[in-house]
Parts: structure tokens; C-alpha cells; sequence
């Protein structure tokens, strides 16, 4: 099924990050749910140690210039979402030519990913292991498999985990755990179906990602 993104010329790279993930955290200096139930454990590193990795990181100095804070707003989106630089330059590039406020429409790009609502549906643990499972083939879009991650779901999209994988392990802890937390009013999730749907984009108010896009556009208009 051709991607969306292609369409709008959005590249997709195949590489992605190698760094551990708990330490994009401590670089960022908040937690960015990165390794499912473990984020919310007492296991997480940024709640042992919550300060930068490496040398100077405990002495909580930090770069306070003006384009050093819209990097680490840019760095925060991209890590949270699993983007490499190139390809979140062009979501950028896409969100400008929309209407509305650039930023925000970033951020709706960003969240109608495939991964990232496979991951928001409960389906998988985090981002990384939703693109895992969309590279393996075990899901749907309207009853056509999907493997591309960054593929751009449109409201009214059913995303469905197919017939073949609906013993996996992963897919029914991970949905155990969303049971609890479940509350995305854009989206509807049928558990006993193991299907979702995108009921429409979501607002920026709606979407729990503590972050200030604001800056990511001003860095970009430099
Ligand atoms: Fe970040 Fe904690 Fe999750 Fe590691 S366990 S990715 S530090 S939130």
C-alpha cells in the first residue's frame, strides 16, 4: 500500500537510533516513555538518576542560549517520535505548507503516524517495538497490510492486528497495560477485536507530549 508520506515526498529512512534509550532521557532532562512498562516502574533510570549523562552531567549546567533551547525542544520531538533529523525536516517542511499553526500540525503529523498510533492503541509497548511489529507485518490499515512505520493514517482508518498475530505475547501485555491509562478521545479502541480507529486528528490539547513546538518553528525560521 504506497505511504501517504511518499506521497507528500516525506522520506523514510530505515536507519534509527542506536544510543540506549535511557540515556536520550537523561540528556533531555524529562522522561520521554521510550521503554513501555519499564518508564513507569521504579526500574527507570531517569528517576535514579535524573541528571545528563557523562562527565559534567551531575554539576546541572546546562546551555541556556535562545537557539540552545529550540535545539533541545527539536531533539525532544524527534526522540519522542523516533525521527531521524532528515525526515522530521520534512514533516516540518509539510506542517509550514499547511494551514493553521505550524507547529501544531507537526505534532498531528507526528501522531497520525501508524507507530505511533499502534503504539497509542495499547497494541505495542512504545514506538520502537510498534515499528518492530508493522515491519513484521502483523497489522492492517482498512484490511490491507501495512509495514510501513511511518505510514499517515487518516481519520476513519481502521487499524486492525491480523488474524495470524493475535496470539503474540507482546501485543496482549501491551494491551493489559493500556487498560489502565486508556484516554485518547480521538481515537476508539476495540480490545476485543484487537482493532482501533482514528475518529478524527487530534487536537493539540489532546495530544500528552510536554513540549513547546513554538521553538522548533522559530528555530527553523532562522
Ligand atoms: Fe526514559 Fe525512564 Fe523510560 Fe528509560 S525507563 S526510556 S529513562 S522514561
Amino acid at each position: 500500500m504506497p505511504s501517504a508520506e511518499k506521497a507528500q515526498g516525506i522520506e523514510v529512512p530505515m536507519a534509527r537510533y542506536r544510543d540506549p534509550n535511557c540515556k536520550l532521557c537523561r540528556r533531555e532532562g524529562m522522561k520521554l516513555f521510550l521503554k513501555g512498562s519499564r518508564c513507569t516502574s521504579d526500574k527507570c533510570a531517569f528517576e535514579r538518576r535524573g541528571y545528563a549523562p557523562g562527565q559534567h552531567g551531575q554539576s546541572g549546567r546546562r546551555k541556556g542560549s535562545e537557539y540552545g533551547f529550540q535545539l533541545r525542544e527539536k531533539q525532544k520531538i524527534r526522540r519522542i517520535y523516533g525521527i531521524l533529523e532528515k525526515q522530521f525536516r520534512n514533516y516540518f517542511k509539510t506542517a509550514a505548507r499547511q494551514k493553521g499553526i505550524t507547529g501544531e500540525n507537526l505534532l498531528v503529523l507526528l501522531e497520525c503516524r501508524l507507530d505511533n498510533l499502534v503504539y497509542r492503541l495499547g497494541f505495542a509497548p512504545s514506538r520502537k517495538a510498534a515499528r518492530q511489529l508493522i515491519l513484521h507485518r502483523h497489522f492492517s490499515v482498512n484490511d490491507r497490510i501495512v509495514d510501513i512505520a511511518s505510514f499517515q493514517v487518516r481519520p476513519g482508518d481502521i487499524i486492525r492486528v491480523r488474524e495470524k498475530s493475535r496470539n503474540l505475547d507482546i501485543i496482549h501485555s501491551s494491551l493489559k497495560e493500556i487498560g489502565k491509562v486508556f484516554d485518547y478521545p480521538w481515537l476508539r479502541l476495540d480490545k476485543a477485536k484487537m482493532e482501533g480507529e482514528l475518529l478524527e486528528k487530534p487536537k493539540r490539547l489532546d495530544i500528552p507530549v510536554t513540549v513547546q513546538e513554538q521553538m522548533v518553528v522559530e528555530l527553523y525560521s532562522k
